[in-house]
């Protein structure tokens, strides 16, 4: 078959924050790059989330020229600590040698700068990817858009629809967690403070956003039920009990709730296919990891392809050098993720203490602090 007889070089079935960028950058290569959405554009208005954004997450998006800086709120430093449990620990970025150690971002600020630098035409909206052919030199995606159907054909489908389906290709563990999300006015002025609190319900998260906190509040999924049917004084006084005394909350703004749980697909690459961001692996918003990752998954799925600029991007052989590529990257996101929700979501009394002694081995060790701090701001390797 002739390139002609192609739609496109790659389809990328996904356009959140992680299927954007990837477009992005293979357009600017002059890769035949076509994004589709299953929601209307524009549709992410309506996300509720902020992210907090890695030192090198920036530095991506500023070479593409998708970084809103007025909606980014620089984070100068992270306090850790435990509820009911002695140890703490202050990352600064002092001692990182960065201006910020990251950024929090309203998801639709980063997903309307993304979409701004899309170029025309190359994002179908309203249109759902139904089902998947693939064949020794093509895949035919069949595409459904407003009650009508049409087909895609293209060397390379590039999975970046979020979080995936439970199935046999999925392993998952259910937090039997919910976050509880608002937007909450401090008393006092925030000094670019990020804070970590863990507790037995779940990590509590206040992160600066403007002149508020952008609070993520981890319960099980009974607590959910009663946050979210509070009024805001009723909220307030429920989210001060959880934080303690350090920081008052003035007021709120209405709230949103997500299930947590650990999805990591097994392959991330297979025939004419691969994943990237959530698609590839979803997981517990402690510490910021998942859109970093995404992002980090896009960059280096690009990396690949651009390597080679008029080869067969579904080649086999370049889609498994992606895979191995992101092998340390997501797995040491995922555990270490994981390890830390399972080790502070309890009130296990000898691992209070434990969790309490490494809080102290941090605040003690500058290199097991770095190496904390590295982890959040740039991932298992350097940009
Ligand atoms: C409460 C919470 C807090 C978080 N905080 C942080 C944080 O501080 N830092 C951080 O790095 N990450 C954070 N994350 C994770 C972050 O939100 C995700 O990793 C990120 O949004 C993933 O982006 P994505 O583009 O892969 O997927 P998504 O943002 O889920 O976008 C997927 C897109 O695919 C489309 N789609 C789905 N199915 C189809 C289909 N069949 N056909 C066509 N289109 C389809 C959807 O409409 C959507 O637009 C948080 C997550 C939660 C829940």
């Amino acid at each position: 078959m002739t390139d002609a007889a192609l739609d496109t070089d790659v389809l990328v079935v996904g356009a959140g924050p992680v299927g954007m960028t990837l477009a992005l950058i293979l357009a600017a290569a002059g890769r035949r790059t076509l994004l589709l959405d299953r929601r209307s554009r524009g549709a992410h208005r309506d996300d509720p989330r902020a992210l907090a954004l890695a030192h090198g997450a920036r530095q991506l998006l500023t070479t593409l020229g998708a970084w809103n800086t007025d909606a980014g709120t620089p984070i100068h430093d992270i306090h850790v600590s435990q509820r009911g449990g002695f140890g703490r620990t202050l990352i600064a970025r002092e001692e990182m040698a960065v201006a910020a150690l990251g950024y929090v971002m309203r998801y639709r600020d980063l997903a309307a700068a993304l979409d701004a630098r899309l170029p025309a035409d190359s994002l179908l909206d309203r249109a759902e990817l139904a089902a998947l052919r693939i064949d020794a030199d093509a895949a035919t995606a069949t595409i459904r858009r407003d009650d009508a159907e049409r087909t895609i054909r293209a060397r390379l489908v590039v999975h970046a629809e979020g979080t995936p389906a439970d199935g046999a290709d999925v392993t998952l563990r259910d937090y039997r967690q919910h976050a509880v999300l608002a937007e909450v006015r401090p008393g006092a002025a925030h000094g670019h403070r990020a804070w970590e609190r863990f507790t037995p319900d779940g990590p509590l998260a206040l992160l600066p956003l403007g002149d508020d906190y952008s609070v993520v509040f981890t319960v099980p999924p009974e607590k959910a039920d009663a946050l979210m049917a509070m009024d805001d004084a009723a909220f307030l006084t429920a989210l001060q009990a959880q934080f303690g005394p350090r920081v008052a909350f003035a007021a709120t703004s209405p709230r949103a709730r997500y299930p947590l749980a650990l999805r990591l697909r097994r392959q991330l690459a297979a025939p004419r296919e691969a994943w990237i961001g959530n698609a590839a692996q979803t997981l517990h918003p402690v510490s910021g990891q998942g859109f970093n990752l995404g992002l980090r998954d896009a960059w280096e799925l690009a990396e690949v392809l651009l390597a080679d600029p008029t080869g067969d991007p579904g080649d086999a052989v370049r889609l498994e050098r992606y895979a191995r590529g992101r092998r340390l990257d997501r797995g040491g996101g995922a555990a270490f993720t994981d390890g830390i929700v399972r080790a502070f979501s309890n009130d296990f009394p000898p691992l209070r203490i434990a969790r309490g002694l490494g809080l102290l081995a941090l605040d003690l060790c500058p290199p097991a602090r770095r190496f904390v701090a590295g982890r959040m701001i740039w991932g298992a390797r350097g940009w």
